[in-house]
C-alpha cells in the first residue's frame, strides 16, 4: 500500500487551492458538546499543514448512524465549536454540502481559512458509495486528501468514490502514519516480530491469527481468547468466556501454528466479575467449576513481558483481561508497560483496538509507546490483510 501523501505535494503551488480533506470526526456528543477530543486533535497535523501553505480547507465528516437522512443529534455542528477551541480560529460551518451555495461558500474562503461540512451520512448516497453524491463533494474541493483511517475500512462515497472524481487524491499526515506503521509492521518488520493478542472474542480476530501466522515470529494470546483456546485443548476453563462454536478452529490453528501461538500458563480467576470479589491465581489447568477467568497470572506477565523485551516489533490488539474491573487491569497494564520498555528499548510498538488503546490512554502510556492507531475497525482489517476500500482509492506512489 505505498500511497501518496499530502507530504509529496510539498513542491507543488497549493497557495489558494481548496483541499477537501476527509476527517473522522465520529466523536462522543453528550449534552450537544463534544466529549472526547482525541479525534478532533489527530487530525490537526493535517489541517495545519495545509493550512500553512495557504490552501483553504474544507473537511468532510461522517457522526453515528443518521440513516441517510439529517437528524439534529448527529448535527456536526458542536464539533465546528470545538474545532473551533483547538485552533482557535472561527470555522465556517457548511449545512448542504451538496449545494450549488455550499460550492459558493468554499470560493468565497479566503486562504488559510477553515469550513466544516454537515454529516456526510445525511445523505443516502454516502453509505451507498453514490458517484452523484461523490460528484457534489468533489465540487467543494481542488484536491482530495483522506485524512480518516477509522473510517477507511468503508467504501463510502467520501471515503472511495470521491477519490476518484477529485486529484490528485492523497494521504493525510494521520492516514500516512497508520499506513506507514501499520504497513511497515506487516511488510518488513525488524525481527523477532511479536503479536500480542487479546481481548473477549476469538471469533473476531481468527482472519487476523489466520494473516498474521505466516508474517510473525510469535503470536501471545491474552483475554477471554485464550479460553477457547484452553477448551481446544481439553482443559476445563470453569464460567470463563469460551465461544463453544469456535473451539474447532482454534484446535486447527493450534495444529497448524506449530508453536508460535503462546497461551497463558496461569489465570487470575474469580467466582464473579466485581472488584472486591475474592480471586485467586491458578495454573491453566486447574481453573474450578463456577470460577472464570478474568486476566492472565503473575507467570504468564512475567513470560508476555520477557518476550516483548526480546522483539524489534511488536503489535497488540486487545486487552489481556476485564481491565474495565480493577485488579483485573493488572495484566493489560503489564503489557502496556513491558511495550513500554520495549520503545525505549528501540523496538517498534504499534497498538491497535479501541479498548487496548482506551487501556493504554487510561494508565498514562500512550507516549511511550511508538504508534496508537486510530482505527479500531480499520486497523484489525489491516492487520487481516484485507484491502481498505478508502486506502485502495488513493493515487498510488
Ligand atoms: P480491542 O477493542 O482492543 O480490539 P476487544 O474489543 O477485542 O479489544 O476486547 C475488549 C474486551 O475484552 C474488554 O471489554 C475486556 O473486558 C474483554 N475481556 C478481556 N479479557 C477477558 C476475559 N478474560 N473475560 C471476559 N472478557 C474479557
Ligand atoms: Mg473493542
Amino acid at each position: 500500500m505505498n500511497k501518496r501523501s499530502i507530504e509529496a505535494l510539498a513542491d507543488q503551488p497549493l497557495e489558494g487551492m481548496r483541499a477537501l480533506v476527509r476527517v473522522d470526526f465520529n466523536v462522543p456528543i453528550k449534552d450537544g458538546t463534544v466529549a472526547d477530543r482525541t479525534r478532533i486533535r489527530a487530525a490537526l497535523p493535517t489541517i495545519r499543514w495545509l493550512r500553512d501553505r495557504g490552501t483553504r480547507v474544507v473537511l468532510l465528516s461522517h457522526l453515528g448512524r443518521p440513516k441517510g437522512k439529517p437528524d439534529p443529534r448527529f448535527s456536526l455542528r458542536p464539533v465546528a465549536a470545538a474545532l473551533e477551541l483547538e485552533l482557535g480560529m472561527p470555522i465556517t460551518f457548511i449545512d448542504d454540502p451538496t449545494s450549488d451555495e455550499a460550492v459558493r461558500t468554499t470560493r468565497r474562503m479566503k486562504r488559510g481559512e477553515v469550513a466544516l461540512a454537515e454529516n456526510t451520512r445525511f445523505f443516502p448516497g454516502e453509505e451507498q458509495n453514490d458517484p452523484a453524491l461523490a460528484a457534489r463533494f468533489a465540487a467543494l474541493g481542488d484536491l482530495y486528501v483522506n485524512d480518516a483511517f477509522a473510517s477507511a475500512h468503508r467504501g463510502h462515497a467520501s471515503t472511495e468514490a470521491v477519490a476518484h472524481l477529485l486529484k490528485p487524491a492523497v494521504a493525510g499526515r494521520l492516514m500516512a502514519r497508520e499506513l506507514t506503521y501499520l504497513g511497515g509492521a506487516l511488510r518488513e518488520p525488524a525481527r523477532p516480530f511479536l503479536t500480542v493478542l487479546g481481548g473477549a472474542k476469538i471469533s473476531g480476530k481468527i482472519d487476523v491469527i489466520e494473516n498474521l501466522l505466516p508474517l510473525t515470529d510469535r503470536i501471545l494470546i491474552g483475554g477471554a481468547m485464550a479460553c477457547t483456546f484452553f477448551a481446544a485443548m481439553g482443559l476445563e476453563v470453569g464460567k470463563s468466556l469460551v465461544e463453544p462454536d469456535r473451539i474447532g478452529v482454534a484446535r486447527q490453528l493450534l495444529e497448524r501454528a506449530g508453536g508460535k501461538l503462546i497461551l497463558p500458563e496461569g489465570a487470575v480467576i474469580a467466582q464473579q466479575l466485581a472488584s472486591d470479589t475474592p480471586l485467586r491465581s491458578v495454573p491453566r489447568d486447574a481453573i474450578p467449576a463456577g470460577w472464570a477467568m478474568y486476566d492472565i497470572d503473575e507467570r504468564t506477565r512475567d513470560d508476555f513481558a520477557a518476550h516483548i523485551a526480546g522483539a524489534k516489533t511488536i503489535v497488540w490488539n486487545g486487552p489481556m483481561g476485564v481491565f474495565e474491573t480493577p485488579p483485573f487491569d493488572a495484566g493489560t497494564l503489564a503489557v502496556a508497560r513491558a511495550l513500554g520498555s520495549a520503545t525505549a528499548a528501540g523496538a517498534v510498538t504499534i497498538v491497535g483496538g479501541g479498548d487496548s488503546a482506551a487501556a493504554l490512554a487510561a494508565a498514562g502510556l500512550v507516549d511511550t509507546v511508538t504508534h496508537v492507531s486510530t482505527g479500531g475497525g480499520a486497523a484489525l482489517k489491516f492487520l487481516e490483510g484485507k484491502t481498505l476500500p478508502g486506502v485502495a482509492a488513493l493515487d498510488d506512489l
